[in-house]
């Protein structure tokens, strides 16, 4: 029951302002004067995901009828794995700084190349975003935060997604030292390499201890600075074999979905990583602090009907159940004042 994404592609060129999962993709194509176009959609109340179908039909029909829908709980039988050895990725740093936008839904660092290559399909990275809490659950425990590396392939228009979790990092595990600064990417990436070379990184167990990730303490040294949204900023230099190395040496739990924001357009190959990113917890308060809360609640197992139709027809059920119930006898007169 799923949209196809040719006919999102004409509902999303419409409206530009959903999909920021999507941001700088086909289904919504940034803004050609550089500004900052902030998202319609929200997470609570009558913006929030139990009404993004209503906010634009039929564009978004699939956010309550695709079955299909992201995100999931990660759980034996919904996915397959694929070792981070099997794919090509590549993402180039960015010694110049890079774009650092607030969309009001989520913040958004806009890339400057860096290629996924899975089987013979090839995508192309757009931007990375983050979530708050993660949106998919790991064996049903919501991490942190959740980054997705959001990517597009050239000729079949087709997204895949990494999802990658960050905990809050251990402080008995971080490095003693603040993280690396950006003057010291060659040293950065010569004791990455020393200690692969030395160990081979086995995949790490959801409980492992975490160190910071040096990209993620550099992102948010600046997320104040866009607590407004529709803000952006100029990052210091972003490098990023730190985050592709972990994601190489670690394996990616791989299923199709959707979009985990408006229009939730369906055929997004998902790769959710087995690696751990790590924030320190005064970075994680300053994000919490602008982007306050962005996941999706978590969808049906993949080819199951979608919970807002099960949610429906339960609705509607019950509303014949009381209609048809007896009116209630008429409440007898309380022997004594309520005790409040
Ligand atoms: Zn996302």
């Amino acid at each position: 029951m799923g949209l196809t994404l040719r006919s999102l592609l004409l509902a999303a060129s419409a409206t530009r302002a959903f999909a920021s999962c999507a941001h700088g993709t086909f289904l919504r194509p940034r803004a050609e004067n550089g500004t900052v176009e902030v998202g319609k959609f929200g997470y609570s109340g009558s913006i929030g995901p139990l009404n993004w179908a209503a906010l634009d039909a039929p564009a978004n029909a699939a956010c309550a009828t695709g079955t299909r829908q992201s995100p999931i709980d990660m759980v034996e039988g919904v996915f397959t794995v694929l070792q981070g050895s099997e794919i090509e990725l590549t993402v180039n740093d960015m010694p110049e700084g890079a774009e650092f936008e607030n969309l009001g839904t989520t913040v958004e660092v806009i890339t400057q190349g860096g290629t996924l290559k899975v089987g013979e399909k090839q995508f192309e990275l757009q931007q990375f975003h983050f979530h708050l809490p993660s949106e998919h659950l790991d064996a049903g425990k919501s991490q942190a935060m959740e980054m997705h590396m959001v990517f597009q392939s050239a000729g079949t228009q087709e997204i895949a997604v990494i999802g990658t979790y960050i905990n809050i990092a251990d402080q008995a595990a971080a490095p003693a030292t603040p993280p690396a600064p950006p003057a010291a990417k060659r040293s950065l990436r010569s004791r990455i390499t020393r200690r692969q070379e030395a160990t081979p990184p086995p995949p790490l167990p959801a409980t492992a201890a975490t160190g910071a990730t040096a990209l993620l303490e550099t992102l948010f040294s600046v997320v104040d600075q866009i607590s407004t949204p529709g803000t952006k900023v100029k990052t210091p230099p972003l490098v990023m074999s730190e985050v592709v190395d972990v994601l190489k040496a670690n394996a990616f739990q791989i299923y199709s979905g959707s979009l985990t924001t408006p229009p939730c357009s369906e055929g997004v190959n998902w790769h959710v990583s087995t690696a751990r990113l790590g924030v320190t917890p005064a970075s994680f308060t300053k994000v919490r602090d602008v982007i306050g809360f962005n996941s999706r609640y978590p969808q049906n197992t993949p080819g199951q009907p979608n919970i807002l139709m099960l949610s429906a027809l339960g609705s509607a059920a019950a509303a014949v159940a009381v209609a048809a119930a007896p009116a209630a006898a008429p409440a007898a007169a309380p022997a004594a004042a309520p005790a409040a």
